[in-house]
């Protein structure tokens, strides 16, 4: 009875403790938002002012920058981060899908609705997570409109079509939706949210570019506002919050430059090619007819001091970008500045990206804050692949097989020792001992009564039987 009830103490007092379950709510368990600014490179923070970013760093966490997969392009990057795979282990190798037989290829919006593109093996979070019993939500996440063996993400919205991707007001009307609606009503544990800038002004106008710095105002404006809401519908306190991005930007070279152009390459032919994607920022892919692979691949490599030229199983192992049977037998990049043409120069962007993920300039920010996450910490650069386990563990599912480690980014977290663990079980270890302390005293204060009791009843049978005697002696 006394073992039965110092256990229960100590495991009410231990049960309590999971690094999960913390102040109420419906489920009682903290929620988290991952959020990408597409395009966010680590320090447009720099040259503009950024008073919410700034904040949210001193209460949370910042990365020096994060490493995002190579092609170092939207839809694969992202589908790193919700995976944690690299992209050759997940296979959505490109923003469009293509055919090589019928050589047709989808744009991106269109790609978004290829289940087979996405449901190749890897699955997302918000799947996994579904799958553990919590409730996953995304809003124009890239993969969103996929099933994955046959599931899909719970509350998920799809952007049309036609989409104005920098109208701030939709901006806070979707964050309040995702605040109100998704986390607060519906109780999501998991919300996935995707902003299409400021890729879209870093393409356009060049990463230097005044309209730029203006869009990394409107984000930041935006990070305000969406922390604000959070404490408005009463989830702040709960909610952890990851913003980062799926690549960053460069700016592009256009005056006196030697522009690279596959069509004016001694040697090289179009007609050698079944299929090709070129046209497409800094890289490209070929695949060449029976036959021909060395033909073209001589014709390439070495061609352009600015053209880089690989055979798809000769790729640089760091790069994760070879093992897919998605990925054409030749893959091109360029360097920083420059971009791969086909036929004509017809790309003009002031802004790309989809370069070597070891350039600077290819390097998004990241930024972590809620109840789980230290605070003013800022933590050494790491792969975007890391992000996966991460947010696994703080959802506290099994992640799938993945290329990350919890190790990159545990450092973010509060320790279990400050937070309630350790002490929990100390107050438990205490009150078990505590208790098993009374009972002691209380068990030896009845012996001592006892005793007494009884020395007093046997004083007494003596005191009576001496009376007895003396009685009987005046008999
Ligand atoms: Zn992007």
């Amino acid at each position: 009875m006394l073992w039965t009830v110092g256990l229960c103490l100590l495991l009410g007092s231990s049960g309590m403790s999971h690094p999960l379950s913390s102040r109420g709510g419906n489920s009682g368990r903290n929620k988290l938002l991952l959020i990408s600014f597409d395009g966010f490179r680590w320090d447009y923070d720099r040259d503009v002012d950024t008073p919410n970013l700034d904040a949210m760093a001193r209460d949370g966490v910042k990365a020096t920058y994060v490493t995002p997969a190579f092609l170092t392009i939207t839809n694969p990057t992202h589908f790193t981060i919700i995976t944690g795979r690299y992209i050759e282990n997940h296979g959505v190798i490109h923003n469009m899908w293509f055919n090589t037989t019928t050589l047709e290829k989808k744009s991106y919006w269109q790609t978004q609705f290829v289940n087979e593109w996405w449901d190749n093996g890897s699955l997302p979070i918000w799947i996994t997570a579904q799958r553990q019993g919590l409730k996953a939500g995304s809003l124009h996440f890239p993969g969103t409109a996929s099933l994955y063996q046959g599931e899909k993400v719970g509350v998920g919205e799809v952007e049309p079509a036609v989409y104005d991707y920098s109208n701030e007001t939709v901006w806070r009307g979707n964050v309040d939706k995702v605040m109100g609606s998704w986390f607060r009503d519906q109780d999501l544990d998991f919300v996935a949210m995707y902003f299409g800038e400021p890729d879209g002004a870093g393409h356009k106008f060049g990463p230097d570019s005044p309209q730029r710095k203006e869009m990394v105002k409107q984000v930041d404006r935006t990070v305000g506002y969406l922390r604000a809401s959070a404490e408005r519908h009463g989830i702040g306190e709960r909610l952890n919050i990851i913003i980062t991005a799926d690549h960053g930007m460069s700016t592009v070279y256009r005056k006196n430059v030697n522009e690279i152009v596959l069509r004016k390459i001694p040697n090289f032919s179009f007609s050698d090619l079944a299929f090709h994607i070129v046209d497409y920022g800094p890289t490209g892919m070929l695949l060449p007819k029976e036959g021909r692979l060395d033909k073209v691949y001589n014709a390439l490599k070495g061609a352009h001091p600015h053209l880089n030229v690989y055979k798809k199983e000769e790729m640089p192992s760091r790069l994760h970008f070879s093992k897919s049977e998605r990925i054409l037998p030749i893959v091109l990049w360029a360097d920083p500045g420059y971009l791969i043409n086909g036929y004509f120069p017809v790309q003009w962007n002031k802004g790309e990206h989809g370069f070597d993920n070891r350039g600077l300039d290819m390097k998004p920010f990241f930024r972590a804050v809620g109840p789980s996450f230290q605070k003013n910490l800022e933590v050494s650069p790491f792969e975007t692949v890391n992000i996966y386990p991460l947010m696994c563990h703080l959802l506290g599912i099994t992640p799938e097989p993945n290329d990350g480690q919890l190790n990159y980014t545990r450092q973010m977290l509060v320790p279990p020792t400050e937070g309630l663990i350790r002490p929990r079980i100390f107050i438990g270890l205490g009150a078990v001992g505590g208790f098993l302390i009374l009972v002691f005293f209380v068990f030896m204060i009845h012996n001592v009564l006892k005793r007494q009791k009884t020395q007093e009843r046997s004083e007494t049978a003596e005191h009576e039987e001496d009376s007895t005697n003396i009685k009987q002696t005046s008999m």
